[in-house]
């Protein structure tokens, strides 16, 4: 009999229910029993506010260089950063879709629309290449702290950092991220992607000039090859998405951006008006950082969902099993297939799983189809096209409907994770999907 931490997947159950939901891959929502005031966690996490204010100071510091060589990021000075909207329109359709009164206001993170690669991955993968980009420029002595960023378009240093390699594992848009920014900086860059990685991401990849190798096989076999690729070299540097701090602040970044953007909205956050925050979750990186980036501005007035697919429940396993990293949703039987690319995990962080594992309210998980659903109802509704992935959080209101916090009427946002690189075409049939689910 297979055990797992030396108990039999029947004696989990026994002692954690709800993982016989999972393994069915059956809707579930998990609310996180070791949930702690922000208080009595935070003394114990080694990044701080500092960490992530150097972060965003950092990204200000590259601007100038951002709007050189992507003028697509003129209109915001070199920032990278995405629009919040509000969608009462959808709001309305998901009650009657639910057929449920669903309590507080909704608005959408549109990270889909983030200049450069269209997805979340633009905040934490770029800054990566960014802050590495730098301290080799720094060392060189091309480059002080107070220069104008702008001289890093300049052939010298291509030269400079063309003497330098990146490698990343990705399902498809961190290689889009890593590889269009490493490229453009003049690295040399390889992009180890699973089997799960659409064609059209590989193609544009490879279309940067970034050499794409490719597994048939899950996420964790590609980000193990591209470890092991650069430690056999001194001068390749690999992003590690299981573990990077720097990637982890690069998206906690969002957080400071997102409380101006609300200010500016005039929502209030408040303990009789908190936050719900729904964040689609591969390994977790993204989320996490931005879940903690959160945690920091809002603390308990902020109340985190990581969602996953109904097939790669690895956040999800990770923390009721509390094993983290050292659990795949594989070792439980779960196939970890979904058409939810940008979330087919198997096994999570567990450097993210064991910093959130007090802050985090919850997790829930979404099937395929209803995925699909969501993504023509949207398209319908609002004329946003979204990638899979991207609108996972939006079950969010309806999960949490017996919750406590729906009753506070809170303001949930639906963290709009990818969407704008895709081609029409597959905007198309993705919609056409769903339509025909519905
Ligand atoms: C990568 C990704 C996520 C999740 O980020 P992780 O760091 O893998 O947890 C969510 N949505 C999209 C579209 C992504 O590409």
């Amino acid at each position: 009999m297979k055990k797992i931490n030396g108990k039999t997947i029947t004696q989990w159950i026994q002692t954690h229910p709800i993982i016989e939901t999972i393994i069915h891959t059956e809707e579930t929502l998990w609310l996180n029993p070791k949930y702690q005031t922000f208080e009595s966690v935070i003394k114990n996490i080694s990044l701080t506010l500092d960490d992530v204010i150097e972060a965003e100071e950092r990204l200000n510091r590259f601007a100038p260089f951002l709007m050189t060589v992507f003028p697509e990021t003129k209109p915001s000075s070199g920032i990278i950063e995405s629009p919040i909207v509000e969608i009462p329109s959808m709001k309305k359709a998901l009650e009657q879709f639910y057929n449920k009164k669903l309590g507080g206001d909704l608005l959408l993170k549109c990270d889909h629309l983030l200049p450069i690669s269209g997805s979340i991955k633009a905040r934490g993968g770029i800054y990566e290449v960014l802050k590495h980009a730098e301290g080799i420029a720094l060392d060189s002595g091309m480059l002080t702290i107070q220069d104008d960023y702008s001289i890093l378009a300049q052939p010298c240093f291509k030269e400079l950092f063309s003497q330098y390699s990146i490698a990343v594992g990705s399902t498809g848009n961190l290689g889009l991220s890593i590889g269009i920014m490493s490229a453009k900086l003049g690295f040399n860059v390889f992009v180890h992607m699973s089997a799960d990685a659409k064609t059209w991401k590989k193609d544009l990849i490879r279309k940067k000039g970034v050499t794409v190798i490719e597994y048939n096989f899950d996420y964790s076999l590609a980000v193990a090859e591209g470890r092991k690729q650069a430690e056999a070299d001194n001068n390749m540097h690999f992003v590690d998405d299981e573990n990077s701090t720097d990637l982890f602040l690069g998206y906690a970044v969002a957080a400071l951006r997102l409380k101006k953007q609300l200010d500016e909205l005039g929502v209030n956050v408040n303990e009789k008006k908190p936050l719900v925050v729904h964040l689609p979750c591969g390994v977790g990186g993204g989320p996490g950082g931005v879940a903690f980036g959160l945690k920091l501005i809002f603390k308990n007035n902020v109340h985190i969902y990581f969602v996953e697919p109904t097939h790669s429940p690895a956040m999800l396993l990770g923390l009721v099993t509390e094993l983290h990293d050292k659990v795949s949703v594989q070792d439980f039987g779960i196939d970890n297939i979904t058409e939810a690319d940008g979330l087919a995990v198997g096994r999570p962080s567990g450097f993210v799983g064991k910093l959130l594992e007090e802050l985090i309210s919850g997790v829930y998980t979404v099937e395929d189809q209803h995925l699909y659903k969501l993504l023509s109802l949207l398209v319908d509704i609002e004329n946003i096209y979204l990638e899979p992935s991207a609108v996972a959080g939006f079950p969010g209101m309806m999960k949490l409907e017996n919750d406590k916090t729906a009753s506070q009427h809170p303001t949930h946002i639906v963290w709009a994770t990818g969407g704008n690189m895709l081609p029409d075409s597959v905007h198309q049939e993705n919609y056409e999907k769903g339509k025909s689910y519905l």
